[in-house]
C-alpha cells in the first residue's frame, strides 16, 4: 500500500491529497473520502505531457477527478490498482498515443448524447455498462424511474398509502438510512408473490407477498434485497441493457414520450443476472445487520419459496425473477452463519397487524 500525491477536483474546488489503494477502495485519507473502484472511470488527457486522471461521481452526482501528480504518482497508480481497473488502465493510458485525441475531455459533456454514444463505441467491453451506468446523473436515473413508475401506475392498483403502504415503508427505511436515493414505497394489489425495484429508488410490492410473509422480518429480508439492486444500479442497468443508450439518450433530451412505450413492454418484469442477485443477496444480509434486524427473515422467505417451487409448476413471480432458489438458501445460510451480529434483534413492526388485517382476500381484486 504506497501513497501517492494527486490533485482533486470536484465541486468544492482543487486541493492536494494524497491517496492509495486499499482492497476494492481508492481513499484519500485526509478528507475520509473512499471510492468504490468499478466506480472509477479512467481517462487520459494533457496537451504538453500526458496526464492521468481517475473520475467518478459524488453521492450528488457531480463529478470529481482525481489527478496523479508526476510520473512517480502514476507509476504508483499503474502499479498498485486493483486488478479491475488494470484493463482501462493499460488500454488508455500505454495505448494513449493512439487515442489521446478523442479520450481527452470526453467527460466534460457527459450528459451530451453524442458524448455517450461516442464513449460506448470507443470503449467496448463487458463492463462498459455498468461502469458508464455509474456515471449517470441521478437525475436522469430518477426521470426513468418516474417513468417506470407510470407504466406500473398506469396498470392500475397501486397504492402509495394506506395500512399495508405505511408497513412497507416502515420497515424500508430501517434499511436505506443514509443512502444517496430517497426511496418511495409502493404496494401493488396483485395476487402473485413479487416485488420489484426500479431505478431511482422506487420499490414496488405486491400484497400477494405480503400475505405470504409471516414476519416483519421476512418482509425486511425481501426489501433488503430489492433495495441492493437500487443501490448497485442493477434497475437502471438493465433497463439500458433492455432499452439501449437510445432511451438514455431520449430522456436526457427529454424526449420522453418514446422511453414510456418502451418501459410499457417490461415495468415490472426485470431480470437479473445472477451475478447480481448475488450480490444483492450478500448487501442485502449486510444491510439488515447494519439495521440490527436479525437477517434469518430473509433465509425463511427464500425457504417458503423454495418449497412452493418445487410444489407447483407455476411459480410465483418472485421466484421466477429470482432463480436457482435452492441454491440460494444455501448462499444465504453460509453467508449468515459466517457473519454472526450478535446486536441483531428480530424485527418489531407497529403497523404489521394493521397491514396484515388491511390485505384483501386472495383471488379479490
Ligand atoms: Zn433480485
Amino acid at each position: 500500500m504506497k501513497t501517492f500525491a494527486a490533485l482533486l477536483s470536484g465541486p468544492a474546488g482543487t486541493t492536494s491529497v494524497t491517496a492509495h489503494f486499499f482492497g476494492k477502495q481508492l481513499v484519500l485519507h485526509d478528507l475520509g473520502i473512499s471510492v468504490e473502484i468499478d466506480q472509477l472511470i479512467v481517462s487520459v488527457g494533457g496537451m504538453e505531457q500526458p496526464e492521468l486522471f481517475l473520475n467518478w461521481l459524488d453521492t450528488q452526482g457531480r463529478q470529481a477527478t482525481l489527478q496523479p501528480l508526476g510520473a512517480e504518482a502514476i507509476a504508483t497508480v499503474l502499479q498498485d490498482a486493483p486488478a479491475s481497473l488494470q484493463p482501462p488502465l493499460h488500454k488508455l493510458w500505454r495505448e494513449r498515443k493512439h487515442n489521446r485525441r478523442q479520450v481527452s475531455g470526453w467527460l466534460a459533456g457527459l450528459t451530451s448524447a453524442a458524448v455517450l454514444a461516442g464513449a460506448l463505441f470507443w470503449w467496448q467491453g463487458s463492463n462498459a455498462i455498468g461502469a458508464l451506468a455509474g456515471l449517470i446523473p441521478l437525475s436522469t436515473e430518477k426521470q426513468l424511474g418516474e417513468l417506470a413508475l407510470a407504466q406500473v401506475r398506469a396498470q392500475g392498483q397501486l397504492a402509495g398509502s394506506g395500512a399495508a403502504q405505511q408497513a412497507v415503508h416502515e420497515i424500508g427505511q430501517r434499511l436505506t438510512q443514509g443512502s444517496r436515493y430517497q426511496y418511495r414505497w409502493f404496494v401493488k394489489q396483485d395476487d402473485s408473490v413479487n416485488a420489484f425495484a426500479m431505478p431511482g429508488g422506487i420499490i414496488v410490492v405486491h400484497t400477494g407477498l405480503l400475505r405470504q410473509a409471516s414476519s416483519p422480518g421476512e418482509v425486511a429480508g425481501v426489501l433488503a434485497h430489492e433495495v441492493q439492486h437500487v443501490e448497485q444500479r442493477h434497475s437502471l442497468r438493465q433497463m439500458i441493457t433492455s432499452l439501449g443508450w437510445g432511451a438514455l439518450v431520449a430522456v436526457t433530451i427529454g424526449d420522453i414520450s418514446a422511453v414510456a412505450a418502451m418501459l410499457a413492454h417490461q415495468a415490472g418484469a426485470m431480470y437479473f443476472s445472477r451475478d447480481m442477485e448475488e450480490e444483492a443477496d450478500r448487501l442485502g444480509v449486510q444491510a439488515l445487520q447494519r439495521a440490527r434486524i436479525r437477517p434469518d427473515g430473509m433465509l425463511t422467505f427464500f425457504q417458503k419459496m423454495r418449497d412452493e417451487d418445487s410444489g407447483k409448476t407455476a411459480a410465483p413471480g418472485w421466484i421466477s425473477s429470482h432463480p436457482q432458489t435452492a441454491a440460494r438458501v444455501q448462499r444465504v445460510t453460509a453467508l449468515i452463519a459466517g457473519t454472526p451480529c450478535p446486536n441483531c434483534l428480530p424485527l418489531a413492526s407497529s403497523s404489521w397487524q394493521a397491514m396484515k388485517a388491511a390485505l384483501p382476500a386472495a383471488g379479490k381484486r
